[in-house]
């Protein structure tokens, strides 16, 4: 028999609110000034009274409703005590009974991916160590930024398909509006539970935390999963421990033995109030695996249902459902191609307009920028305006006499030819119809 691999995940995400956890501090970690986003709660002063974040709240219930998990009509802070620099508390405020989420499940591809839980908490400042060594500096813009731990039941046997969940994981944060998920920035940071086994029942379970990119993610547990199974075929036990990531040198390193949840002894928050969800709030949120298969239904050719939920167009795209599936197919097109327009009637418009002057993509584009500032139907209208088509049409005949002696001899195709000449010489800038119309009366006459 050989090793199997299991791994459970357990993800961090910043949610974007305007304001922090428990305080009216701007939420912007990034950018600004250390040390300025920060008031006595956020310091954990004596007698600062803690403020509940509704906006926090109504994401996490906005992505429980998505992905189908139990919310619970009840719930409570605790703080889990420890003692580190970034935490001027000396504890952290999270919930361990009664999370937000319980339970639910991430499909991808027709693969169910299974929720233990996820949890509301905050982060912690963030320590910088200086080069030398000598000493560290602490930023606390980061402290109280309202963050989402979301636990998955260990139900993943690929370092392959624990990478494609999280980059799952990053599309639901982004289509639910909670947070942009960005890894480099640390707005989602990946941990991995690991264990190794010859038996069918699952091994001992080795944590490894600091991934910071999708690659990491298959990569540390692809590490794991062969240091793992060369311990164990050399007869050693695995010892059950935090080790972290080093990805430069692309191996995991031991950083201590894992603490249990008594030593963190929690206890309920007495300064923040119980927080009572009311029944079916937040609910009505398309994941993009929903998003994914609503477009395919629509059409939409199988290389742009993924971009066009990335970038966010999939709203705009529904709104034009009730048009020909050619337009529709059009509309994901030029979505994608030149990312606009941004509401559903200058989107029909402009493809009517598109499809109605032959344009190319070239002078759609410089008609959709004039458009940015003078509309779409007036950038149309200045842009072909200016064309005297009579002396154009003329040239072409004239350069052309293999073509008009086709056409003139009975052959079709020639005409498209011809056009075609047409439009090259207007660089687009010619309405196709009126070219066409003109070509038959000069060849006619
Ligand atoms: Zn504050």
């Amino acid at each position: 028999m050989t090793y199997q691999l299991t791994v459970g995940v357990e993800v961090h995400v910043e949610l974007e609110t305007k304001t922090k956890m428990f305080c009216g501090c701007l939420n912007e970690p990034f950018g600004s000034r250390p040390n300025i986003l920060v008031c006595p709660v956020c310091y954990g002063l004596p007698g600062a009274l803690p403020l509940l974040n509704k906006e926090a709240i109504a994401m996490v219930v906005r992505f429980g409703r998505a992905i189908h998990a139990t919310i619970p009509t009840e719930t409570f802070w605790e703080r889990k005590s420890y003692f580190y620099p970034d935490l001027p508390k000396g504890y952290q405020l999270s919930q361990s009974v009664a999370p937000l989420v319980q339970g639910g499940v991430i499909v991808i591809d027709g693969a169910e991916h299974h929720l233990h839980h996820a949890h509301l908490e905050e982060d912690a400042g963030k320590l910088m160590h200086a080069p030398d060594k000598t000493h560290s500096l602490v930023n606390f813009n980061r402290a109280g930024v309202p963050l989402l731990e979301i636990v998955t039941e260990p139900d993943f046997h690929s370092a392959e398909s624990v990478k494609r969940f999280c980059q799952e994981l990053q599309r639901i944060m982004r289509s639910l509006k909670i947070s942009s998920a960005d890894m480099e920035k640390g707005q989602m940071r990946c941990e991995a539970n690991i264990s190794v086994s010859k038996s069918g029942e699952l091994g001992t379970k080795v944590e490894v935390k600091n991934i910071n990119s999708f690659r990491g993610v298959r990569k540390a547990i692809q590490y794991e999963f062969e240091r793992q199974t060369q311990a164990l075929e050399a007869g050693e036990t695995i010892i059950a421990e935090t080790r972290t990531w080093n990805d430069p040198e692309s191996k995991t390193v031991a950083m201590r033995s894992k603490e249990t949840s008594a030593d963190y002894r929690y206890f309920p928050e007495p300064d923040l109030p119980i927080v009572r969800i009311e029944d079916g709030v937040g609910g009505g949120h398309l994941l993009p695996e929903d998003q994914r298969r609503e477009l395919v239904a629509l059409g939409i050719k199988n290389e742009l249902v993924q971009p066009v939920i990335d970038k966010g167009y999939f709203d705009l795209l529904k709104g034009v459902q009730a048009l020909k599936p050619e337009m529709v197919a059009e509309a994901a097109k030029t979505l994608i191609t030149f990312s606009g327009p941004t509401d559903v009637e200058t989107l029909i418009q402009f493809i009517e307009l598109k499809a109605e002057n032959g344009w190319t993509n070239e002078t759609a584009k410089e008609v959709l920028a004039q458009a940015e500032t003078k509309g779409l139907v007036e950038a149309s209208a200045s842009f072909m305006s200016t064309l005297d088509l009579e002396p154009i049409v003329k040239t072409v005949i004239d350069e052309n006499s293999k073509p008009v002696a086709d056409y003139k001899s009975g052959k079709t195709a020639a005409f498209q030819a011809l056009v075609g000449q047409v439009m090259a010489k207007t660089q687009g800038r010619a309405n196709i119809q009126k070219v066409r119309e003109e070509l038959e009366r000069q060849l006619n006459d």
